[in-house]
């Protein structure tokens, strides 16, 4: 531990954000012993899980993983959170960067010419500071060497948030908000990984997909989310 660490600790003790606890000089946002409670998801293949079948009957999605199970009364729950809204999104990019070479070796990300985060409105992001997407795609740039592509998809309504809405409601409530634009990078015959915080329904990530391919109609589509809140 550094000395300036251990003078910082001293006077502005920092907290883990799942339990409270106080952090040592060597803990980042997390402690160790809730780092070592979360989840991983156990799915041993990238072109056959619950997250690709969730989204194969209506989408033609190559390879897709996620890091860590999801849901309201999980230890990720609060972790979420603190990405999320609670200005903490490098412990997104944290844990992407730790755990997405375990996806990278069973083929995500391979082939892959961009990484493409999912992005917040306008209003949302200058609300928020950060898109907690781009943060977690970081973790992948930083694992991977692939480059990270923001200048092609926009989210052009800033839909209301869909945390306590059903599966039918989060379809309709993200359709035809995003649209791709043809600008420096041209992805027709490209390979992207999307990035996204967390899958749930696949409605976000769905209509992401529809819009690149309404303008690149030849783009392959690759997903990784950090959380995964379907069935395990
Ligand atoms: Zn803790």
């Amino acid at each position: 531990m550094s000395f300036w660490r251990t003078l910082v600790d001293l006077f502005l003790p920092r907290h883990c954000v799942v339990c409270g606890t106080e952090l040592d000089g060597t803990e980042q946002d997390l402690c160790n012993v809730c780092l070592c409670r979360i989840s991983p998801v156990t799915w041993t293949s990238a072109t056959d899980n619950p997250l690709l079948r969730t989204l194969w009957d209506r989408h033609d999605v190559e390879a897709a993983g996620s890091s860590f199970y999801y849901n309201a009364s999980s230890d990720f729950h609060n972790i979420f959170i603190a990405i999320k809204y609670q200005g903490c999104p490098k412990l997104g990019e944290r844990l992407a960067r730790f755990s997405f070479p375990v996806w990278h070796t069973m083929g995500l990300g391979q082939g892959v010419d961009y990484i493409v985060p999912v992005p917040l409105s306008l209003s949302r992001r200058l609300k928020r500071g950060y898109n907690q997407a781009e943060w977690i795609a970081s973790g992948v740039v930083a694992s991977t060497g692939i480059p990270l592509c923001t200048d092609v998809l926009v989210r052009s309504k800033s839909n209301e948030t869909q945390t306590h809405k059903s599966a039918s409601q989060r379809q309709e409530n993200t359709r035809n908000i995003f649209v791709a634009r043809k600008g420096r990078t041209d992805l027709n015959g490209r390979t992207i990984l999307l990035v996204d915080d967390i899958m749930t329904t696949g409605a976000t990530l769905g209509d992401s997909i529809r819009a690149l391919r309404e303008t690149f109609p030849t783009v392959r589509v690759q997903i990784y989310t950090l959380g995964w809140a379907g069935e395990r």
